[in-house]
């Protein structure tokens, strides 16, 4: 009987250890991460070395592309933030973002793809510099920004200008077009595979040609793109094209001529 008791005693004992112990895990106090800022993840040199493009025709779509605008309208586009309509304003064969009526997104979603664009920021005063100079984007899956804006003698962190995998991979080299002037985009894009634990089996992959020279080289995509933080990995699937509506105060910028060739 003695012995019985002895042994609920230790049992008690041993239950009681074991959750003061998980409770003292619990509540022990570790350093707080520090918070981070935007301009721990920005750097400025070495600045690109600046390639003056070629005269370069523009190309319009091949016969197997999805024509995302055409000069028409935007009725493969809607809002991103609710889906409805998209609302810039379309004029002389190009659309202008609406920076009230904020991001858009194509219609359809896309896996891999080739991906062409062209795009034009005003000419505006010097009062404009850095990255408030003609902000955009082009997100691939909504996910991964390629930076839009004016690096024509203009400069802003490197990994951030013109042609950037934002925040992550500047271009090789800056082969930006005057204000006014029409930029282009040709985008190869390899959509991410995951692992069952949601880390990427293979990364997401970019090359861009600018005005039709080279400038990221089937670069790794290293997660999303962050304003603030290192990037992060989300599994996904397919995914829409987002153009960016920067909320920087310089006049807006245009673009035109859009079409995607899946791969
Ligand atoms: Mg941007």
């Amino acid at each position: 009987m003695k012995k019985n008791r002895l042994h609920i005693i230790a049992a008690l004992a041993a239950t009681i250890l074991t959750a003061v112990s998980a409770f003292a895990q619990e509540t022990k106090e570790y350093p707080r991460q520090e918070p981070m800022r935007p301009g721990m993840t920005e750097y400025w040199t070495p600045q690109p070395r600046i390639v003056v493009p070629g005269a370069q025709a523009t190309a319009s779509a091949p016969s197997d592309a999805v024509v995302l605008f055409d000069g028409r309208d935007l009725s493969a586009w809607e809002s991103a933030k609710d889906g409805s309509p998209a609302l810039w304003t379309v004029h002389d064969g190009v659309f202008t973002v609406d920076k009230k009526a904020g991001d858009i997104r194509t219609k359809e979603a896309f896996g891999s793809f080739q991906l062409h664009i062209e795009w034009c920021i005003p000419p505006m005063d010097a009062s404009f510099t850095s990255q408030s100079r003609g902000n955009s984007g082009v997100y691939l899956q909504e996910m991964y920004e390629i930076q839009v804006m004016d690096s024509y003698e203009n400069e802003t962190y490197v990994n951030g200008q013109a042609g950037s995998v934002y925040k992550q991979t500047p271009p090789l080299v800056n082969a930006m077009r005057a204000p006014g002037e029409w930029n282009v985009y040709d985008i190869i894009y390899t959509a991410p595979v995951f692992k069952e634990d949601g880390s990427y089996l293979y990364p997401p992959r970019v090359t861009v040609l600018h005005n039709g020279v080279l400038i990221q080289n089937n670069t790794e995509i290293q997660g999303t793109t962050e304003y603030i933080g290192l990037p992060r990995v989300r599994p996904h699937g397919d995914g829409k094209i987002l153009l960016q509506s920067h909320g920087d105060p310089s006049p807006a910028i245009s673009y035109r001529n859009v079409w995607l060739r899946r791969l």
